[in-house]
C-alpha cells in the first residue's frame, strides 16, 4: 500500500496579517481543517483520489469564507458565475463547468461532466441544463450571498476595476482546490470558484480549464492552481508543471518552484497551487503574501497554513 496524500487550498492572495484577527484566522483554519478531513476519510477507507477531491472541495464549496459554491464573489452584473474542474490522473479524463449560477457544488457538476457526458467543458446555460438532467442541487440566488462579497463587490464598482479575490483589505480571500494521491497511488485534482470580483460576466477563468488551472496525470502531477487566472491561462501552468517533470525530469517540488517563482512572475501571475505526484509527495507554493492550505498523509503529518512560514 502506497503512501496517500491531500492537499487543499482556499485562495492565494495578499492576505494582510494585520486585517486577520485571531477569531477570523481560526474559522478559516477549521475551515480548512474540515475539508481536510472530508477528503482523508475517503483515502483511509481506501477510496481513491478522485472521490477524496470532491469530498473535500464540496465541503469548501459550502463554507462561506471561501470563494466558491456558496459565498462566491459577484460579476459585474451583480451575478455570481460560478466555473469548476475535476481531473482523474489515472485515466486523463476530465470535466469542467464555467459560468454556471445557482449550482450548490458546481465541482458535482463537474464530476458528472467527467462520468456522464462524452463532453470535457459545458458552460452557462447548458451546462445548466444538463444539471437538471442529472438532478444536480441547486439553490436560489440568496443561498450564494454573503454580504462581504457583495460590500466588496460594491468597492470594486467604485473603482471600475477587476480583483483578485484576495488583493487587500480583509475578507476577499477564495477559490478552493484539492489534490490526492489514494493508496493505489492514482492521482487526482479538482478546482472551484466564483472567480474574480466584479468580472465581465462570461468570463472564464483557468480554474475550469484543464492544463490551465486544473491538470493530473498519474504518471506525474496533479495539480490545482489559484490566482490572477488570465495570466494562469496564458502560461498554461498546471500542466507546464506535468511538462517539466516529464520531459526535464524535474521533481515536483522543483518543477512547481520553477513555474510560481519564475515563468508566471514573467507574466506577473500573482497566487500559488498545490500539487501531489504518484508518491504521496505534495507541495503548496505561492508568491503573493499567503495562501491559505493544509495537507495530510498517511504517516501522520499535517499541517494548515496562511502565511509564509
Ligand atoms: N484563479 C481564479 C480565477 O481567476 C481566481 C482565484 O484563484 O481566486 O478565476
Amino acid at each position: 500500500m502506497a503512501k496517500y496524500t491531500i492537499a487543499i487550498h482556499g485562495g492565494a492572495g495578499t492576505i494582510r496579517k494585520e486585517e486577520m484577527t485571531a477569531e477570523k484566522e481560526s474559522a478559516y483554519k477549521n475551515g480548512l481543517n474540515e475539508a481536510l478531513n472530508a477528503g482523508f476519510h475517503v483515502l483511509k477507507n481506501g477510496g481513491t483520489a478522485v472521490d477524496a477531491v470532491r469530498a473535500a472541495v464540496v465541503s469548501l464549496e459550502d463554507n462561506i469564507l471561501f470563494n466558491a459554491g456558496k459565498g462566491s464573489v459577484f460579476g459585474n452584473d451583480k451575478s455570481q458565475e460560478m466555473d469548476a474542474a475535476i481531473m482523474d490522473g489515472r485515466t486523463r479524463n476530465a470535466g469542467s463547468v464555467s459560468a454556471v449560477r445557482n449550482i450548490r457544488n458546481p465541482i458535482e457538476l463537474a464530476y458528472k461532466v467527467m462520468t456522464e457526458s462524452e463532453h470535457v467543458m459545458l458552460s452557462g446555460r447548458g451546462a445548466e441544463e444538463f444539471a437538471k438532467l442529472h438532478h444536480i442541487r441547486t439553490e436560489p440566488d440568496e443561498y450564494f450571498f454573503s454580504a462581504f462579497r457583495f460590500e466588496q463587490w460594491k468597492l470594486a464598482q467604485q473603482t471600475d476595476k477587476v480583483i483578485l479575490d484576495h488583493t487587500s483589505m480583509e475578507k476577499k480571500f477564495g477559490t478552493v482546490g484539492a489534490v490526492a494521491c489514494d493508496e493505489f497511488g492514482n492521482i487526482a485534482a479538482a478546482t472551484s470558484t466564483g472567480g474574480m470580483t466584479n468580472k465581465q460576466w462570461g468570463r472564464i477563468g483557468d480554474s475550469p480549464i484543464i492544463g490551465a488551472g486544473t491538470y493530473a496525470n498519474s504518471k506525474t502531477c496533479a495539480i490545482s492552481c489559484t490566482g490572477h487566472g488570465e495570466p494562469f491561462i496564458r502560461a498554461v501552468t498546471a500542466y507546464d508543471v506535468s511538462c517539466l517533470m516529464e520531459y526535464k525530469g524535474l521533481t515536483l517540488y522543483e518543477a512547481m518552484h520553477l513555474v510560481v517563482h519564475d515563468k508566471l512572475l514573467q507574466l506577473d501571475g500573482e497566487g500559488g497551487m498545490i500539487g501531489v505526484d504518484a508518491q504521496g509527495n505534495a507541495a503548496m507554493l505561492f508568491n503573493s503574501e499567503g495562501m491559505y492550505r493544509g495537507k495530510m498523509n498517511s504517516e501522520g503529518e499535517k499541517e494548515v497554513l496562511i502565511y509564509k512560514n
